[in-house]
């Protein structure tokens, strides 16, 4: 980032004094909030206060992705198709419901864990295992305290991202991302870790619906209770074979979704962001143009994700030069770091999520192809990648 601008290290993530001290001081014209913790932690209403310009929800929106109970009792006074679910802070109980549903279960802590809480448990051991890490070790500390126990979805799994002024609702393109940390959909949840787009394995009619069924009620409600959602709304949805089922809110955007979109963009998505914050949505209109090319993300880890997401040494990367100089790739990174010094001196890896990999192609096998292949180039000691990321793009099951 410090080649594109002015970092201002000295201004913690969830400092929101200083971070509203600083936009005062900038005279900034929009603020745009990537974290949830902020959001959560009410920026946005803190800036609007100071007549600040900020595209993101106030922190009574931001519950939607700080509580899952608080998001779930949403989706049911809003009648938003959603799995069954139940809420649970004692062990026992929690057990003996999962006895008494039988079949494979999901199991979510309440709070905030950086999409790293949510248990896919296909056995009763699996889920002990998961109930124990967060009511017993309390693994997640307060945000596990609570928990969200739910059925278990089958089906195509694509994240809906739209923006809305508080009255417009404009959807940007769906995309499809992978969760789980290890090939063939295997190993402990992430925040992601490859997506793509065109999802051409939905239907249009599907998406309205989930957009219909799954967005709009829910920022109805918020309507309808006095508070205006203004900001990114993203929800996850399960496509099943009775229709879509939202599987969590995020106030904000998804990295790895948001790095593919914006490749995929034709529009300037700062315009967008600043129409967001500013109630002008409506005069660009409800739709984005078509997704002009394909574009397949594939983030690159540090092998300890998501056990450990900083490390203490940064190791220099390999390959990031050979890999930009291919034609249709950029790389973004993530949790990266200087290393070296004189003419060593380059991005390091400081552990966790540390790049994306994106390529954009005509269609999703040759933008896949190519992001394979950018992946493959790119080195740090300890470095992990997924090598089946988009392999079942296009496929309808
Ligand atoms: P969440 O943090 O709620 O998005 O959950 C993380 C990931 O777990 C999701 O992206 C899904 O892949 C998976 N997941 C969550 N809830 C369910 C469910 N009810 N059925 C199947 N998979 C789920």
């Amino acid at each position: 980032m410090v080649d594109l601008a002015t970092i201002h290290p000295k201004v913690a993530e969830r400092d929101i004094d200083g971070i509203t001290t600083l936009a005062e001081q900038l005279g900034v014209d929009l603020v745009i909030v990537g974290p949830e913790g902020p959001l959560v932690d009410g920026l946005s209403n803190r800036l609007k206060k100071h007549g600040i310009a900020c595209c993101g929800p106030s922190a009574a929106g931001a519950r939607v992705e700080g509580s899952k109970v608080f998001a779930k009792e949403l989706m049911d006074r809003a009648q938003v198709p959603t799995a069954r679910w139940e809420a649970f802070s004692d062990v026992q109980a929690a057990l003996a419901a999962i006895n008494r549903w039988r079949g494979p279960v999901v199991i979510k802590a309440d709070g905030i864990t950086g999409g790293r809480g949510a248990f896919v448990c296909m056995t009763k051991v699996a889920a002990e295992k998961a109930l124990h890490a967060l009511l017993v070790n309390s693994e997640f500390g307060v945000a596990g305290r609570r928990i969200v126990v739910e059925e278990f979805l089958q089906g195509i799994e694509a994240s809906i991202t739209v923006l809305t002024d508080g009255e417009s609702v404009l959807p940007l393109h769906v995309v499809r991302s992978e969760k789980r940390r290890d090939e063939g959909d295997t190993g402990p949840n992430t925040d992601g870790m490859g997506a793509w787009l065109p999802v051409e394995e939905l239907y249009e009619q599907q998406i309205e619906e989930a957009i219909e069924a799954g967005i709009k009620p829910a920022l109805e409600d918020y309507r309808e209770r006095g508070m205006n959602y203004v900001g990114v709304l993203y929800a996850d949805v399960m496509f099943t074979k009775t229709g879509p089922k939202v599987l969590e809110y995020n106030c904000r955007f998804g990295d790895l979704e948001l790095q593919s979109m914006v490749r995929s963009m034709d529009e300037d998505l700062l315009d967008l962001l600043h129409r967001t914050a500013t109630g002008t949505l409506g005069e660009f209109g409800t739709e984005l143009a078509e997704a002009s090319q394909a574009t397949t993300a594939i983030a690159i880890i540090d092998s300890a994700y998501p056990r450990v997401e900083s490390l203490d040494t940064v190791t220099a990367i390999a390959g990031l030069a050979d890999a930009a100089e291919l034609e249709g790739v950029e790389v973004f990174l993530g949790s990266v770091a200087t290393t070296g010094t004189g003419k060593s001196k380059g991005p390091g890896a400081a552990g966790g999520r540390v790049l994306t990999v994106t390529a954009v192609a005509d269609t999703v096998e040759a933008s896949t192809a190519l992001a394979h292949e950018a992946a493959a180039l790119i080195t740090f000691e300890g470095s992990f990648h997924r090598t089946d990321i988009a392999a079942n793009a296009g496929i309808f099951a």
